[in-house]
């Protein structure tokens, strides 16, 4: 009889649940509302009654499941409790108690970073590397610390937040968390679009992204492209990128770096950029490590949510 496990990768406006079975098969993957009125208490009993649905749906008894994960958009300490999850609106809430008092199965709960690490270290970029760094490059930085297969979740959940390593002593603008010259000013999305406006204000040459409304993926595709400006931003936002992850990596020793988020869509070509001031700054003795690309997407959460259940 095959076993099963459901992962919820749970949003601000959605949450995405998985059922798998327990050899990280994809059985059936839904979304539902999230509802966040009241303090976003009715978000966990209803994810509850959908994996409830789903069971009865598909003739699955409580002692065919595992459990059930869920990654949260906050910090979460190994007891389950959320310190805050502003787009949920919760504060001090133990996710674990109150989904397990909702569901009756045994639950995990981690943040959503995290637990996305944790699925690309399972079936996504890192698969068959124990010792992972995911580092995602969105709006901002994200990461998530796989140590021994297992999530380094750190004292209040925090562990892996590397988007705020301080980076640039000089920083004149501010970053979201109140310091400056962190990490994710210069290697996030928004961190790519601010190096080229600086760039680009620089110098009088001309570039296919001068007076245009660009995003991100222009300024790679400009640069593969043989843009000379454009080459000149991504060869700076590459050294920030590789100084970054070297700090990183210079503290948690991984066998594999897995870049994932809407800036490593440019490729490949990101590996060559950060390179040179990756292997520049990082510790001698962690300097062998392979690179790789995210590979579930939007999934990762699902996937890590449920490997939390099979520790
Ligand atoms: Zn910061």
């Amino acid at each position: 009889m095959a076993r099963y496990v459901f992962g919820v990768d749970l949003g601000g406006t959605t949450a995405k649940i998985g059922l798998l079975t327990e050899g990280g098969e994809k059985v059936d993957f839904w979304e539902v509302k999230t509802r966040t009125d009241n303090n976003g208490e009715f978000i966990l009993g209803d994810i509850a009654n959908a994996i409830r649905d789903k069971m009865k749906e598909k003739n699955i008894d409580d002692s065919d499941v595992i459990g059930a994960g869920i990654g949260v958009p906050g910090a979460v300490n190994v007891d389950g409790l959320c310190y805050q999850a502003v787009n949920l609106g919760w504060e001090r809430y133990n996710v674990v108690n109150e989904f397990h008092s909702k569901l009756k199965l045994p639950v995990k709960a981690g943040n959503d970073a995290n637990v996305a690490a944790l699925g690309e270290a399972w079936k996504g970029g890192g698969q068959g590397y124990p010792n992972m760094l995911l580092v995602t490059l969105g709006t901002g930085v994200g990461g998530g610390i796989i140590n021994e297969g297992k999530i380094l979740t750190g004292s209040k959940g925090s562990g892996g937040e590397i988007g705020h390593i301080h980076l640039v002593d000089d920083e004149p603008d501010k970053c979201g968390c109140g310091n400056h010259g962190c990490f994710e000013q210069y290697a996030s999305a928004t961190g790519a679009m601010r190096l080229a406006k600086r760039i680009l204000a620089a110098t009088d040459e001309d570039s296919v992204l001068r007076g245009k409304d660009f995003e991100c993926k222009d300024i790679f595709d400009a640069a593969k492209a043989g843009d000379k400006v454009a080459m000149d931003i991504a060869k700076h936002y590459g050294y920030y990128l590789g100084k970054g992850i070297a700090i990183t990596a210079s503290v948690v020793n991984p066998e594999i770096i897995v870049l994932g988020g809407g800036v490593s869509k440019a490729g490949e070509m990101l590996f060559d950029l950060l390179k040179p001031s990756f292997e520049e700054f990082v510790f001698p003795g962690c300097k062998d490590v392979k690179f790789a690309l995210a590979k579930l997407g939007n999934d990762a959460g699902v996937y890590g949510a449920a490997k939390m259940l099979l520790y």
